[in-house]
């Protein structure tokens, strides 16, 4: 059967546009290639899965080659989240595109267990927090989001990122978020926090290359190389962080799988407790809680 690109641009049936994506993801490996077609025709074409299934519209030409650019990008390995150039994090809109890591699912946990602190009254009622490696500012973002009386500081030091943060914060109306561009604690040299968040860079230099091209070909590597052994940011933040805590402060990480013990242990030659530790919906350790006592 032709592609859609062979298959010319006179209108189609809804339905049968969304077979033909269908089959041109799966046919090139592409996993979770239902859902992709469904987004991809969703988000072309501006109507809602009900609409598609429900009512089987004509689809015009234009949205036709729409569609078409956006299934050669997603062939070509392109993130689907670069192509739509947004996710949902948190309940939040945060917009994404090269530069910026793409927020994971998994990181919702991370910002789940700074707000199960404050609420578990930890926190004073007006927390100063930092998220150092912002990124998408979702981290961030969403913690101002959810602890309406917190500030929160994002620190990145790529400019894609600067830019990709305030826009999330107009995007979501969120005043309590700043950024500020400069490496980890550069730009915060004076300041102390009550909670220092931060998702960095964790995979081994080596693994880059064997991880789904999606990751290694297109998002950004400074977001993602945590050096030989990914730790080197976690070697960097724990010390520097001292200066920048205070007494009683957490300090909540994400992790990769099988750095639990590592970490933990440089947290502790470093002063800090482990408060707590969360798995990830594999049952992988991947957030860790310490605490400055
Ligand atoms: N979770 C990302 C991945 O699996 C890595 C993000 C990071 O290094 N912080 O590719």
């Amino acid at each position: 059967m032709d592609t859609i690109s062979q298959s010319g641009r006179s209108p189609q049936k809804a339905l049968s546009l969304l077979r033909q994506i269908y089959k041109d993801l799966s046919s090139e490996g592409i996993e979770d290639a239902e859902i992709e077609a469904e987004l991809i025709l969703c988000y072309a074409s501006g109507l809602s899965k009900m609409d598609i299934y429900k009512d089987n519209p004509d689809i015009s030409e234009n949205i036709i080659k729409t569609v078409t650019d956006m299934v050669k990008k997603r062939l070509s390995r392109v993130p689907l989240q670069y192509i739509v150039g947004e996710v949902e994090f948190m309940g939040l809109r945060i917009k994404v595109g090269p530069g910026v890591l793409i927020p994971r699912p998994e990181t919702e946990i991370v910002v789940q267990e700074v707000i199960q602190i404050f609420k578990e009254g930890f926190l004073p009622s007006c927390p100063e927090i930092l998220d150092i490696g912002t990124g998408s500012g979702c981290i961030g973002l969403s913690i101002a989001r959810l602890i309406p009386s917190s500030h929160v500081i994002g620190v990145d030091i790529s400019p894609q990122s600067i830019k990709y943060s305030n826009e999330n914060k107009g995007l979501n109306k969120i005043k309590n978020f700043h950024t500020l561009r400069g490496n980890l604690f550069e730009p915060v040299k004076d300041k102390t926090f009550d909670l220092i968040v931060s998702n960095p860079p964790y995979v081994r230099t080596d693994e880059i290359a064997s991880l789904q091209q999606e990751i290694a070909l297109y998002e950004p590597r400074i977001a993602l190389d945590g050096g030989r052994d990914g730790l080197d940011f976690y070697r960097t933040i724990i010390p520097q962080s001292i200066d920048h805590l205070l007494k009683g402060g957490f300090l909540v990480f994400e992790i990769g799988i099988g750095q639990f013990e590592d970490i933990t242990g440089i947290a502790q030659r470093h002063g800090f407790t482990l408060f707590r530790v969360n798995e990830d919906f594999s049952s992988i350790k991947r957030v860790l809680i310490f605490r400055r006592l």
